[in-house]
């Protein structure tokens, strides 16, 4: 087991016109589990494989512990990697496949391999599988036979490339689950790669959001939920999406006052929370998420009239689409159901309010700045 780090690491392809991984730091300490996250094309297979070995850096450094392996071989590298298509020896049995790693890199005997093999498959509950072949499995008992393979090989450092993509919906749910016990159980320092947000946040002690190559946040899944640094990151992290409004500020007495320019959404705010605005010409925009808007009592400060433009029911919760902004969100209880084309009041708490620079999109305010948040 080992710690792992990533120094202003870059990755350049095509003589330097593509920035596949732009100056990336990242400490990840022994044991932990990161997941990797962000949008197509946005560097993270690129980040895992030169961790791996399987793609050279064009810059920058990668520390397995304390040792610098930027120019290791791949195969002397302690790492595992899991990848989304198996990869498995389609004429070679399970056993074969998951044994296949030791017979290369140890001098253990037959009985020896057979043994952590067994051991291995137990874990992952395949033993009874041992003697087939890959094209008799399922795609989950395949992905089984990779994490088992790489469970073999007792890393240092487990590399998971969306490993569960291929899977449906309900697998995909257990097999989540099946991985976290398992690098819990084993303690090995993990790194796992996914487009998709939920599991990049059930599965993280902590989670890097990726874009363009570079880092724009790292932290635990609340912290980067409940503190995005920037609007790409609100946006990114959360189910459905956090809602985004334009806005102007003006000063009102010792408040200050955000609106549209539509006159739909106007907010006043308490002198504590104004203080963040410090320049009232900039534009703005403001983030809220779903969840986070009710319906509005008579008594309420900050309450809006909005219109409901369609009601989709999710079972527990229903989800009303509003005509404050495109695609704005109110997530409330199932037994608020107004009808389409019907005015509703809502309103919100100002501390779940997220108001970004509406130039960079960087979060306004609260002392840090990106770099710092990034780093936490
Ligand atoms: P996805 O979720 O689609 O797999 P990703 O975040 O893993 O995307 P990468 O596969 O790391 O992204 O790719 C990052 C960028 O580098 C992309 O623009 C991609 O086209 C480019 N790229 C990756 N590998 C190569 C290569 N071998 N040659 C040229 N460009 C490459």
């Amino acid at each position: 087991m080992a710690s792992l780090r990533l120094e202003t690491l870059r990755k350049e392809f095509d003589r330097g016109q593509i920035v596949a991984v732009d100056g990336l730091d990242l400490d990840i300490e022994d044991g932990e589990f990161v997941t990797l996250v962000g949008p197509s094309g946005c560097g993270k297979t690129t980040t895992l494989r030169m961790i791996a070995g399987l793609e050279s850096a064009t810059d920058g450094h990668i520390y397995i512990g304390d040792e610098d392996v930027t120019d290791v071989h791949a195969k002397n590298r302690d790492v595992a990697m899991v990848f989304q298509n198996y990869a498995l020896y389609p004429h070679k049995t399970v056993e074969q496949n998951m044994g296949f790693g030791l017979r290369m890199s140890t001098d253990l005997s037959k009985d020896e391999r057979h043994e952590k093999v067994y051991e291995a498959a137990e874990m992952m509950g395949i033993e009874d599988l041992l003697g087939d072949k890959p094209d008799e499995l399922s795609g989950g008992q395949k992905q089984r036979v990779a994490l088992g393979r790489a469970i073999v090989r007792e890393p240092d450092i487990f590399l998971f490339d969306e490993p569960l993509s291929n899977l449906d919906a309900k697998l995909r749910t257990t097999m989540r689950t099946e991985i976290q016990r398992i690098q819990q159980e084993l303690g090995i320092t993990s790194v796992y790669v996914t487009h998709d947000q939920e599991e990049a946040m059930t599965m993280g002690d902590r989670i890097v959001i990726l874009r363009d190559g570079e880092l724009q946040q790292m932290g635990a899944p609340t912290n980067v939920y409940e503190q995005p640094v920037n609007s790409f990151v609100g946006g990114f992290i959360g189910s459905p999406s956090m809602n985004f409004i334009d806005v102007r500020a003006r000063r009102d007495g010792d408040a200050v006052v955000l609106e549209d320019d539509h006159g739909a959404f106007s907010c006043r705010l308490a002198p504590s929370f104004a203080d963040r605005i410090e320049n009232t010409d900039a534009a703005f925009t403001i983030g809220i998420r779903p969840e986070d808007i009710f319906p509005a009592a008579e008594s309420d400060r900050n309450a809006l009239s909005a219109t409901v433009e369609v009601v989709e029911p999710i079972g527990s919760d229903n989800y009303l689409y509003l005509d404050l902004a495109p695609d704005f969100i109110a997530r409330v209880d199932s037994d608020i159901e107004p009808a389409p084309g019907e005015t509703i009041r809502i309103t919100f708490d100002e501390d779940d309010l997220h108001v970004f620079d509406g130039e960079t999109g960087d979060v306004v305010g609260e002392g840090e700045t990106v770099a710092e948040k990034a780093s936490v």
